[in-house]
């Protein structure tokens, strides 16, 4: 038997990769981005009675209304934006599957998608695996700063969807209100798509406020969003997240859903529901965030890496360029071997594997392992 491959440049993910190194060299993991202390136990006990209670069958393919309900209440509240819960809202399994779903619906082949990169892994080959061509702008360190001649120059014709994230995985920078006008006003009168990836919307700093795509008139029109409760509620492991688009784009989206999962975890989703009706459940992770990443710079201000404080999502970029030249994905490897603690290395996410000497630490941990991290960190 004899196949070609449809993705032949994809490999494992560095996430798994690197998770693989730190369990087996024992090292402290700050690699893949998930927190190693518990979800709060008013959500497992609300996720448990959900189980108790009979929420074990199919929920609804679009998701469970009281959960679309919660969803709309906070686009409401936090961007008097609204999405109406029957038809402008889909739970799924997790922002990948929505993000995939959500290629796999518009795109068609040589299609081109615009990504900025270092771009989250799981865009590209969902482009490419529908048969659409993506057109990466490089973005630099350590601002990652967006031309937007440039970004007018890759649209053309073919242009039908532009992925953005903002809070941005992997390098914890934001995109600024001038930002979004600058996109919106590039993209008016056009019938391009934005995926508006933002699932760390609840996680940003120093006070700056999340620019969603639902506040710009002209591009919520056109967009998407996707987000995670796995980021938002320290459990990853779950896997149940979101999208929302005006009601014409999210008929497309869900004729795809129903048949690639149809609905997602139905006990998770009720408990989930009931927990946001609290909304200090999302608005108190700036602050639980900030705390955990001013200790973490502060615990590495004597290392000899060189940064600047993240502004969104869990992770710091650290720039070891001061160390050492060695290509990011093998210091990365020495340091979980010989130091003991994993990172991912920024290269992979970029254009032709380009290495800046950037590595991201997660800082979803205990304070304890911050200060072990910190330790470490400081040797090297
Ligand atoms: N987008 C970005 C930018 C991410 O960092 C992640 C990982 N949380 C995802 C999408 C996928 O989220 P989920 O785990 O809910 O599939
Ligand atoms: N989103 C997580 C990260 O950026 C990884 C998720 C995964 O392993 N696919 O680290």
């Amino acid at each position: 038997m004899q196949h070609t491959s449809k993705l032949p440049n994809v490999g494992t993910t560095i996430f798994t990769v690197m998770t693989a190194l730190a369990n087996e060299y024992n090292a402290l993991n700050l690699s893949q981005g998930f927190p190693n202390y518990p979800s709060a136990q008013k959500l497992n006990d609300l996720v448990n009675s959900a189980m108790n209670s009979g929420y074990n069958q199919y929920a609804p393919m679009a998701g469970n209304l009281e959960l679309r309900l919660a969803i709309s209440n906070k686009y409401q509240l936090l961007y008097g934006s609204t999405y109406h819960p029957e038809k402008e809202i889909t739970i799924t399994a997790g922002a990948t599957q929505a993000i995939y779903t959500i290629v796999s619906a518009f795109i068609r082949p040589n299609d081109e998608v615009i990504i900025f990169k270092p771009a989250y892994d799981c865009y590209q080959p969902a482009i490419e695996i529908n048969g659409g061509k993506t057109i990466p702008i490089q973005l630099s360190a350590p601002d990652y700063k967006v031309d937007w001649n440039e970004v007018a120059s890759k649209i053309s014709s073919k242009t039908k969807m532009i992925i953005i994230n903002s809070p941005h995985n992997p390098s914890g920078t934001i995109w600024s209100k001038t930002d979004m006008l600058q996109l919106q006003k590039l993209t008016s009168n056009t019938n391009i798509i934005i995926l508006s990836d933002e699932v760390y919307e609840h996680i940003i700093f120093d006070g700056k406020e999340h620019q969603s795509v639902c506040t710009f008139q002209d591009l919520k029109q056109r967009s998407f969003i996707t987000a995670s409760f796995g980021k938002t509620f320290h459990n990853t492991g779950w896997k149940v997240g979101y999208c929302c688009a005006p009601k014409k784009l999210m008929s497309e989206f869900r004729k795809v859903h129903q048949f690639n999962v149809f609905s997602v975890n139905h006990p998770a989703q009720k408990g989930i529901a009931d927990y946001m009706s609290d909304k200090e459940t999302y608005l108190g992770l700036n602050q639980f965030f900030q705390q955990k990443r001013d200790l973490f710079l502060s615990l590495i201000s004597k290392s000899k890496f060189k940064y600047k404080p993240s502004q969104g999502t869990y992770f710091q970029v650290l720039d070891y360029s001061e160390i050492t030249n060695q290509y990011d994905v093998d210091f990365a490897k020495f340091l979980t071997k010989e130091f003991k603690i994993a990172s991912i290395p920024l290269s992979v996410f970029n254009k032709d594997d380009n290495d800046e000497k950037v590595l991201r630490f997660c800082f979803a941990k205990t304070d304890e392992t911050l200060v072990k991290a910190g330790e470490i960190l400081c040797k090297i």
